[in-house]
Order: C-alpha cells, then structure tokens, then sequence
C-alpha cells in the first residue's frame, strides 16, 4: 500500500475496531405475516405458485425476507424495537469524505417458509470494512452487512449479505466542490444482439420496429422471438413514426438531470400497431390527452444516442 492510502487507513481503523462485529437489534416487523401481503407480492411478481396462497394457511414467498421489516415512510420500525442505528458507521464514513454511497452487492439465504401469522424481527452486524481500494468510483472501502431474520420462536428463517462502496468521488477528493461540474448524461441503453438494429435503427434517423418474418405480427420493444408463433425469423419495417397517444404521465418531482422538468413521457400506438414510450415535447403536460396524434422525431440527444422524441401532430 502507498503512504497516502495508509494515512487515510488510520483514519479508518477506529471504525472498525468500534463497529465490527457489533450486533444490533432486534428490528420488528409492523405487521405479522399476512395472505393481503402474500397476495400484493404474488400479483406484482406474477407468482402464481399455488402453495403461496392456494392452502388453508398462506406460505410466504422466501423472496420477501426483506420486505417484513422495512421501516415506515418515516424511517421507524415497529415499537419495541432497537433505537440503535445499524447504518451508523456509514455516517461516520461520510464524515471522512467518503460520502459516496453504492450497493455493490445483495445475496439472499432462506432457511424456513414463514407461514401466515408468523411475527418477524430482525438484526443486523457490520461483518467487514475492508482495506481502502481504489476503485473507478473513487477510493474507499466496502462495508458489509449481514442481517439476520427470525420468527417469533427465533428460529433463523433467512440471512441476507449486503455490501456498500463508500468512497470519496474521484472529482472531489479533496472535499472541495469540483470547480466545473460533469455535464450530467443519459445511462445509456444496453445494446446487444437482440437491440442493437433498433439503436442503430435511430442512429441512422430511422425508426425500425421488428416484424415476424413467419406471421408478420409486429412487436416492439425488440425481442429474439416471436410471441404469437414463436418464430426467431424477423426483418425491421421503418415506422412512419405516426400514431396515437394512449397514455401519458408528467414527472414534476424531483427534477432529474438531464431530463426535461416537468418530463412528459407518453405511451403511444404507432401506425404500425405497436405501443412505445418516449419523451414528448412541445406541449404543456396539462394539455395532453389519450387519443391525440403525435409524430415522432429522431433526436439526437448525446453522442451516439438518439431517440425519438414525439410532438402533437397538428
Ligand atoms: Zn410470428
């Protein structure tokens, strides 16, 4: 390790000594386990296992440890529990200028079903700070959880590992604010095999919508296969990016850069019978209603991405 990184380590060291290993808990749930919980669960998964809600007592999904003990909107947990703060060391981190804050990573255990009825509680241990590392974020360390779940008898029903980068951005290592801020940009889209015409498609100043090569129904957004005759064979028709809007939502708050404030986003039926989201401009978000023809244009938005971007077709 170089001299500069041992002299932030020492800095570290306290934090480890004080928090490692130190167990706090328990954390109780608001509500025992409930078949309305179940059920919510199943229908925004999709899950239709029948042993979830098909028997006289309900089994919970094991996929929703985490979801018993979540804190009310106002960050508590249910009364009888724990006023200590598990996330604490990740305030003193901070107070180190490390205050850049990432999950890195998330692994679930399950143990038990819990049943209808059953009463969670949980605790939670920092298990690790490791060393500084520099990493593309930044330097910093990760900071690893370990939260353990149990019902009412306390047996252990699942544990569930989550590990936190807390570093200090690159730009702004030495605390001070960054003298020109990054020009803030789109994530851009994941290309591959099964998108990358549709994003080329744009690049090019076309809007390319896949149809079946087998049954020539059309469907976008892209997928390998066809889902009314599950053929792979496909071609691309160029829209002519005409339709009618079907639905549509404004997003006022919190203003997120780089998108437009309010954002408008519609839900539109293309020509070509197929549906699309996308940005619409020059309207006022007051002014939009389900069934208005729009057009869409293909814009630029950043270097190498272009999307379409509709307005009301007058
Ligand atoms: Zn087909």
């Amino acid at each position: 390790m170089n001299t500069a990184l041992s002299d932030l380590e020492q800095a570290i060291e306290p934090l480890r000594k004080r928090y490692i290993g130190q167990r706090v808990g328990p954390y109780l749930a608001w509500n025992k386990v409930s078949r309305t919980q179940i059920w919510q669960w199943c229908a925004a998964m999709g899950d239709t296992h029948p042993e979830y809600l098909g028997g006289e007592t309900a089994i919970a999904p094991p996929t929703m440890l985490q979801s018993w003990t979540f804190r009310d909107v106002h960050g508590d947990y249910a009364p009888g529990s724990t006023d200590q703060n598990t996330y604490e060391v990740l305030g003193k981190l901070d107070e180190l200028g490390y205050f850049g804050s990432v999950a890195v990573s998330y692994d679930q255990q399950y143990l038990e079903y819990l049943h209808e009825g059953d009463h969670v509680h949980s605790f939670s241990t920092i298990s690790d700070i490791s060393a500084l590392k520099n990493t593309a974020l930044g330097t910093g360390c990760f900071v690893t959880e370990l939260a353990e779940y149990f019902r009412q008898d306390k047996t252990l029903i699942g544990t569930a590992t989550i590990t936190y980068l807390k570093y200090q951005p690159n730009q702004t290592s030495t605390g001070a604010p960054p003298s020109s801020p990054r020009k803030i940009e789109r994530i851009r889209p994941v290309e591959n095999t099964d998108s990358q015409h549709y994003w080329q498609g744009l690049r090019d100043g076309k809007l390319l919508i896949q149809q079946c090569s087998d049954c020539d129904v059309s469907r976008h957004p892209p997928q390998p296969m066809c889902e009314a005759c599950q053929s792979i064979n496909w071609h691309t028709v160029e829209s002519t990016r005409r339709g009618k809007i079907y639905s549509f939502t404004s997003i006022h708050h919190p203003e997120i850069p780089p998108f437009d404030s309010p954002n408008c986003i519609v839900l539109v039926d293309l020509d070509e019978g197929v549906r699309i989201a996308a940005q619409i401009t020059g309207v006022k978000y007051d002014e939009l209603k389900i069934g208005m023809p729009v057009r869409a244009n293909i814009v630029e938005v950043q270097k190498g991405l272009s999307l379409p971007i509709f307005e009301v077709e007058q």
